[in-house]
């Protein structure tokens, strides 16, 4: 099929042919005629004819290459329930979508080469998102939606995880996009909690810890965790098996190590406030 821009590679161009795809993305979705969507790179339109023909009632739709947006408004312009904004996911303020308190549903075939950078920010923005469903890179899908023990767990599991249920769907195989990318890809989905399953009493303590101790996932962790422990602490007053690797620990786990730790690190003025 010809393209209606030629791909740009820097803005993760590989448009959807094989639009069976996002037919059966959508499927998984399970469209509410009151839900408010919202189409992370709508590009030549590939997922939106679908989203046009679904009865929600509000959508929204995201692009960053102004070329594609003349076509965009000739193509879905003339429908109401269409909002298209000519700008870029990731300087989006998404309380400038939401109405009425209602909760946004992302979809999106996701530029590979910012993939992360926007499922973390949907990440911080859960408050606002009901969930996200979104094609990957197949091997990232994975490191989201992998469980403990697995080769693919590790920090976006247990980030994500606490704050959502993940669900791997299908993979998309690079022929169905022009340009054929060099990687597999697959749908996920992302479904957000009303309430964290933990709650992390502080953020940035959390965030280091996991980071200190994926850093070195093949060691124990009363390796890895020797500076956050504080020194008149003896391992008899850690209730935690410091014995297992940290790829071993659910996030509910972490997030408990990381309470407790935080909780004593500032009862000795700790070393990382
Ligand atoms: N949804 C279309 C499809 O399935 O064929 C296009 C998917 S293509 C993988 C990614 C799309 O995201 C492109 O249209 C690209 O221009 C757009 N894009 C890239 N960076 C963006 C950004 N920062 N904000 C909004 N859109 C972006």
């Amino acid at each position: 099929m010809k393209s209606i821009v030629r791909p740009v590679k820097k803005w993760g161009q590989n448009f959807l042919q094989d639009t069976s795809y996002a037919g059966r993305m959508i499927q998984t979705m399970e469209i509410q005629p009151d839900d408010c969507l919202l189409e992370i790179g709508p590009g030549e339109g590939a997922l939106t004819q679908v989203l046009a023909a679904s009865s929600a009632s509000s959508i929204h739709i995201i692009e960053k290459d102004r070329r594609l947006i003349p076509w965009l408004q000739g193509r879905f312009g003339s429908d109401p329930r269409f909002h298209i904004h000519s700008q870029d996911i990731l300087t989006t303020n998404f309380t400038d979508i939401v109405q009425n308190n209602q909760k946004l549903r992302v979809i999106g075939n996701l530029p590979y080469n910012i993939t992360s950078p926007i499922l973390f920010k949907l990440l911080d923005a859960c408050h606002l998102i009901q969930d996200a469903t979104v094609t990957i890179q197949k091997e990232v899908g994975e490191r989201l939606a992998s469980d403990p023990g697995c080769k693919a767990y590790g920090i976006p599991s247990i980030f994500f995880q606490i704050f959502a249920q993940v669900q791997s769907h299908f993979t998309i195989p690079p022929e169905a996009f022009f340009p054929i990318p060099k990687v597999e890809s697959a749908v996920i989905s992302i479904r957000f909690y009303d309430k964290p399953l933990a709650e992390i009493h502080d953020e940035a303590y959390f965030k280091k810890m996991v980071h200190t101790v994926f850093g070195q996932r093949r060691k124990m962790l009363r390796n890895t965790l020797k500076s956050f422990i504080p020194e008149n602490m003896k391992p008899s007053d850690i209730p935690f098996d410091l014995q297992r690797r940290p790829e071993t620990y659910t996030p509910v786990e972490m997030v408990a190590l990381s309470n407790f730790l935080y909780q004593h690190d500032r009862q000795c003025f700790g070393q990382h406030s």
